[in-house]
This record gives structure tokens, C-alpha cells and sequence, in this order.
């Protein structure tokens, strides 16, 4: 099984060097656009990429308002800001998560709720998350949810869409609308993914993506808040840009704001990137294919899009059948210069994160024991 994979992995990328997990490939435009900011001397917050990079994401996606982050995590804890999410606040979200999810909460002094992923798409479970706040959440008096043992606020709901496959996003805005809860979208690594037709990140409140250096698409570092209501987009854009007022000399701010506006120089690299959007997301399905047909038959379980929805297959991930048949693979590949990966740590094993109040996470716990992630960058066959 091993020394097949390997070969596979091998042929797949026609290499016989390392193989990354992910790697970007810039094929396009990329550098003639850095190079174009350079002559303009728009380097920084200000210039034209960073508007078009927002304007081709909300083409892409339908998303009323886009707005540009230096990175997905600052993206996170601005929308969970202007959804109103502050200090004493509980978020229900996922224990199989990459950290900064939790960390964009702990940021604004809340705390997240770990609740189970459904074995599918490994996204926040609606019936595990209905299951808890039935036993442990009411509505008070002015309709705001709480946690009936501390009282405290519960404000939103935060899937993420684990390695690009779409969470199961109608349930989780039918237990918002129950609940009165936001729902926001962790999209970081679903730029590319789409519910029944629909982006992911747009069904929601908010939705963050991720142009960290291992994403889809790349822009060195940075992020997007995808926002449904115009107003809250545009205030969002303030608070990014220091909450300054417009005005031909004076500086004038008007709240406490953020300095989280994505340079020009990197949304350089992101239009380029972007314009690459539909030829890598095709080489990587057919990559999905490839892996998804070695896996056949055998007892190691590649996973699939949910029917529901279309994948990026971002990261391409494989069930070991335990954790011996898991450790076992991840020596083998490792050793031989195919990079592979386990799941993240879930997040309450992690010492900052272990005290947060969480439901059964027995799914969770299954997962975290057997997934690996192969490698998922894009090859070179279709020149993506
Ligand atoms: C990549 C990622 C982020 C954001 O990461 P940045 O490196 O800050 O851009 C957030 N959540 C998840 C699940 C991610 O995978």
C-alpha cells in the first residue's frame, strides 16, 4: 500500500524530488502585476489591485461586498467584531479546526463551544449543535440566547468547511434562525467550493477566506470578509482601514479601527492568481479523481464532495482504517520525501483551548485518528 502510493503520488506530480503538501504555482500574470505596483509605487494600502481583487471576488462568488484582510485570521476577527461578538461571548464551532478559528475568538475575549462534525463533509454538526443547545441554552426575555449555567451570551454559529468541502449550511442557518444566532463562515480553505449552487462563505452572515501562501489561491498573505448586507461591508472597510473619516488632509478617526487592509503589493498577486481561479480548480478535482480511483476497493476511504455540494478539493484527505494504519502511512510517505499530514490537533487538546465548554465530540475524535492529508497542490499536466 505505501510503496504504491508513493509511486502514485510520484507519477501524479512526474517527480521524483520532495513532494509538498502545497505548493502555489504562478503561471500567469503574477509577476507582471507585483512588478506593475512596484513601477506605480502602490505598495502599500492604497492602489488598484486591492479594489479589484474585492471586485473579482464578488463576481466570483455573489457576495454583495467583499472586503480584502491582510491575512484570514484578521479577516475572522473583524466580521466576528462587527457581528457584535465581544468579551464573555460563546460561539458554537468546530473542534476539528485549524487554530484560528479559536484564535480570532479569543482575540475579542469570547470563548467557542466545541461541538461534534458530522462524518461527511467534517463539518459543524446542525443535530449535534441542536443536541446541545437544547440541553444547555435558552432564549431570555429580550430573545438573546444563553447558556442557561453561566448566563452567558451565545452569539453565532462558526462552520468551517473542512478542506473545502461545503459544511451543511441550510441546517446550521435554520438552527441560527431558532436560535437567533449569526451564522459565519470559516471559508478559509473553500475559495472555489459551492453549497447547492451557491458559494460557500455567502450563505451566511459573513464569510472569511484565506490567501495564506497553501491556499487555492494565494496573495503571500491575506484574507476577504464576504458580506450579504452592503451597509455592514462597507462599515467593516472602515474599521479596516482605522476607521478614518474621508477628508483631503485631516486625519480625523471616528472609532477604534483596525489596520488589517490588505497591501496592494499582495492583492497584485491575487488578481493574477485569480484570473488562474477556474484552470487550478479543475486540475485539482481531476487530481481528486486520480486519488479517489487509487483508494478504490481498498479499506483506506478517500473523501468525496458531499452530494450536496461541489468541493475544491483543497486539500485531498484519506481515512486510514485506525490510528496504527494511519501512523504507519504518515512514517512511510514522510520518509520518502512525499510530504503527507495528519488532521489538526482538536482544538480542546490544545492547552489554551482545553477549558471551553464542549459537547460529545466522538465524531471528531474518530476523524482526528485516522485522516491524513495527501499531497494537493495542483500538477503540472494542465499547465495550472
Ligand atoms: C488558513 C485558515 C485560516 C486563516 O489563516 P491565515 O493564515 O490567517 O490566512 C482560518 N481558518 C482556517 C480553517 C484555515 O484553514
Amino acid at each position: 500500500m505505501h510503496n504504491q502510493l508513493i509511486e502514485f503520488v510520484r507519477d501524479c506530480y512526474q517527480s521524483q524530488d520532495f513532494i509538498p503538501l502545497h505548493a502555489p504555482t504562478f503561471k500567469g500574470n503574477e509577476k507582471a502585476y507585483v512588478l506593475e505596483t512596484l513601477d506605480s509605487t502602490f505598495v502599500s494600502s492604497v492602489g488598484a489591485f486591492v479594489g479589484r481583487m474585492e471586485e473579482m471576488l464578488q463576481d466570483y462568488t455573489g457576495a454583495p461586498k467583499a472586503v480584502a484582510t491582510v491575512n484570514g485570521t484578521a479577516a475572522l476577527h473583524c466580521a466576528l467584531y462587527q457581528a457584535g461578538i465581544g468579551p464573555g461571548d460563546l460561539v458554537l464551532t468546530q473542534a476539528l479546526t485549524f487554530v484560528a478559528t479559536c484564535n480570532a475568538l479569543h482575540q475579542l475575549g469570547a470563548e467557542p463551544v466545541f461541538i461534534d462534525i458530522e462524518p461527511v463533509a467534517f463539518g459543524l454538526c446542525p443535530k449535534a449543535a441542536q443536541a446541545w443547545l437544547a440541553e444547555h441554552a435558552e432564549l431570555d426575555d429580550q430573545g438573546q440566547c444563553r447558556h442557561k449555567a453561566s448566563g452567558k451570551a451565545i452569539k453565532a454559529l462558526l462552520p468551517m468547511h473542512t478542506f473545502g468541502h461545503p459544511a451543511q449550511l441550510d441546517e446550521l442557518a435554520a438552527l441560527g434562525r431558532q436560535w437567533h444566532l449569526s451564522l459565519i463562515e470559516d471559508a478559509a480553505e473553500s475559495l472555489g467550493s459551492f453549497y447547492k449552487g451557491r458559494h460557500t462563505g455567502t450563505l451566511g452572515r459573513f464569510g472569511v477566506l484565506s490567501f495564506n501562501g497553501n491556499k487555492v489561491v494565494t496573495t503571500g498573505g491575506g484574507g476577504m470578509v464576504l458580506c450579504q448586507d452592503q451597509k455592514e461591508g462597507e462599515h467593516l472597510k472602515h474599521l479596516t482601514t482605522t476607521a478614518k473619516v474621508p477628508h483631503p488632509f485631516e486625519f480625523v478617526h471616528d472609532e477604534p479601527g483596525f489596520n488589517y487592509r490588505m497591501p496592494n503589493l499582495n492583492a497584485a498577486l491575487g488578481c493574477a492568481q485569480l484570473e488562474r481561479l477556474d484552470a487550478m480548480l479543475a486540475n485539482k478535482r481531476a487530481l481528486a479523481g486520480r486519488y479517489q480511483g487509487f483508494f478504490a476497493g481498498s479499506d483506506y476511504r478517500f473523501v468525496e464532495e458531499p452530494g450536496y455540494g461541489r468541493s475544491n478539493y483543497w486539500l485531498n484527505a484519506v481515512l486510514c482504517p485506525d490510528a496504527q494504519s494511519r501512523d504507519a502511512l504518515l512514517q512511510a510517505t514522510n520518509a520518502s520525501g512525499v510530504m503527507t499530514r495528519p488532521v489538526w490537533r482538536l482544538m480542546h487538546k490544545l492547552p489554551m483551548y482545553s477549558q471551553a465548554l464542549r459537547g460529545d465530540l466522538s465524531q471528531s475524535e474518530w476523524a482526528e485518528a485516522r485522516l491524513v492529508n495527501l499531497p494537493s497542490s495542483p500538477t503540472e499536466a494542465s499547465h495550472a
